[in-house]
């Protein structure tokens, strides 16, 4: 699947009362399809807007994107709410699991939503890699934080989506959950063939990418060719 996303002149820009923050400043980039992107940059430089604006849910105050040539924003609710399912895992800075659903009720959800049959033997190469066998049938309530964090990686691969949107997904992890989760994001990468943009301040992440963007009040501080997927 080739996605490609380009930000053209595209701003953010949240308003309260009198007082306004430029969360993204005019930028001006793309991103090549099945590409590994890390996004870079101190806490409040923007990386998360940045992540929900690729991933429609964050629409810009000015200028616009592109995902595979196509405005997400331009669509109905309806049409956007599918955009972001057929093309889009995310894996959240602070989870957003259903606290009403078990780990593995809420690593089906994408599959339900977008009606398609589950993957059985993937999902299964997920959780074991990701050890989760034996949390499957928990509430995230009685999950560790860095359990929540592998569930909702779970969930945002489950359905090898185009799109694989990470904001800090191993901020909540020990060094060798985060080693593995990162493996598993670089070989379901690798094996669909899914672009990654993956938000973090962990730079033995940034030196396994192809590309390292660095975010300073909204704007491209650096933008450097980074290594491969192999890791060294
Ligand atoms: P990062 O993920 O790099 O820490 P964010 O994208 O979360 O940065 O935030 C960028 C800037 O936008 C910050 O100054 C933040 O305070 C502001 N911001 C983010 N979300 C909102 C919001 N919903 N309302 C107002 N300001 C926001
Ligand atoms: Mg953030």
């Amino acid at each position: 699947m080739n996605e490609f996303i380009k930000f053209s002149n595209l701003s953010k820009i949240y308003r309260k009362g009198s007082q306004e923050t430029i969360a993204l400043d005019n930028l001006n980039f793309t991103i090549a399809p099945q590409s590994f992107t890390v996004i870079t940059g101190r806490s409040g430089s923007g990386k998360t807007t940045l992540l929900n604006t690729i991933g429609g849910l964050e629409a810009p105050t000015l200028g616009e994107i592109t995902v595979n040539g196509q405005n997400p924003y331009r669509l109905d609710d309806r049409r956007q709410a599918e955009f972001r399912r057929q093309h889009i895992g995310h894996i959240f800075q602070f989870f957003n699991l259903l606290p009403e659903l078990t780990a593995y009720e809420n690593i089906c959800v994408p599959s339900y939503l977008s009606r398609r049959s589950l993957d059985n033997a993937f999902l299964n190469q997920i959780t074991e890699q990701l050890g989760l066998e034996t949390i499957l049938e928990k509430y995230p309530a009685e999950l560790s934080g860095g359990q929540q964090q592998l569930v909702a990686a779970a969930r945002a691969l489950s359905t090898s989506p185009g799109i694989i949107l990470a904001d800090e997904p191993t901020g909540n992890l020990d060094k060798r959950s985060g080693e593995q989760l990162l493996d598993l994001l670089c070989f379901s990468c690798r094996l669909f063939g899914q672009t990654l943009i993956l938000a973090t301040h962990d730079l033995e992440i940034a030196r396994l990418a192809d590309r390292i963007l660095t975010l300073g009040d909204g704007r491209i501080l650096s933008d450097i060719s980074g290594g491969s997927y192999d890791i060294p």
